[in-house]
């Protein structure tokens, strides 16, 4: 994959591009990264990228100029036209789901916003997508592009050393992950679930997936409604639900009261 971005700030991108599962990615040559500071695209005296709203009002607004050129200075013309990603509070709320979906594409380029934000052509008639990574406003687009970026490069293959660590992980398969946990099997008199210390594997995964259940049920029982779950699952998420009811009318503590599995 090629993931090219535009920002104003391209220092920002050093540190988190060159670390971690990113920098390996990079050096495996599974993902080519390129940062472009659109200033550079600028054409005028001053190099201006941004300008006063029309209208006024307060705060300075992106100019389509110089975005455009950059964005067009990195297609090729006989490419098929990349998806373009506006990073912007307004967009759809970036999930995993999107990150799946976005992981599939050889291309991406992304563009970090600032100031008051994009000249609204930039949005219409420059933008496949417009991305928001939750509802607070960010000075930049700078870190969201970040946050899409590494939770799309550790989902191409050949990225994480073990390929199942993402199949497990949170929202990978519509639940919330099972506890963790590794040695000591007691630490201060914390002792770890006895099943995960039997070898049996087949129990192993039984634990684990009620777990999942049990967990999305208490912390995003909204997961539940999408996730693909058997009929004795449903049944199993049923029960708890009417005991955990039963348990905060008696005032208990729905975390620590349920049911262990
Ligand atoms: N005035 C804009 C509005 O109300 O929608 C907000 C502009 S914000 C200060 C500047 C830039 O930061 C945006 O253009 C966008 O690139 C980025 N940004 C801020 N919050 C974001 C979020 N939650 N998700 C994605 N990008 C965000």
């Amino acid at each position: 994959m090629r993931i090219d971005v535009l920002t104003l700030f391209p220092e920002m991108f050093e540190g988190v591009f060159g670390a971690s599962i990113i920098g390996k990615a990079r050096e495996k040559g599974i993902v080519e990264l390129n940062v472009v500071n659109f200033r550079d695209y600028a054409n005028n005296k001053h190099n201006t990228v941004d300008d006063y709203p029309y209208g006024g009002g307060s705060g300075m607004v992106l100019k389509p100029e110089p975005i455009f050129a950059a964005v067009e200075a990195l297609l090729k013309p006989d490419e098929p036209r990349p998806r373009i990603i506006l990073t912007c509070p307004q967009g759809e709320t970036f999930t995993q789901r999107k990150a799946e979906e976005l992981a599939k594409e050889p291309r991406l380029i992304f563009i970090c916003g600032h100031y008051e934000g994009y000249d609204e052509r930039i949005r219409e008639h420059l933008a496949t997508d417009e991305l928001s990574i939750g509802d607070y406003v960010l000075t930049g687009g700078e870190l969201p592009a970040m946050v899409v970026i590494d939770a799309v490069v550790r989902l191409l293959p050949g990225v994480l050393g073990n390929e199942t660590s993402a199949i497990t992980d949170s929202f990978q398969s519509g639940l919330l992950e099972y506890p963790q946990y590794t040695r000591p099997a007691s630490f201060r008199g914390w002792d770890v679930p006895e099943v995960l210390l039997s070898g049996h594997h087949g129990k192993i995964a039984e634990w684990r997936r009620r777990q999942s259940l049990l967990r999305t049920l208490r912390r995003r029982p909204d997961l539940l409604e999408h996730a693909d779950l058997t009929p004795e699952e449903r049944r199993f998420i049923e029960e708890e639900r009417r005991r955990m009811a039963a348990g905060s009318a008696k005032g208990g503590d729905p975390e620590r009261d349920g049911a262990s599995g």
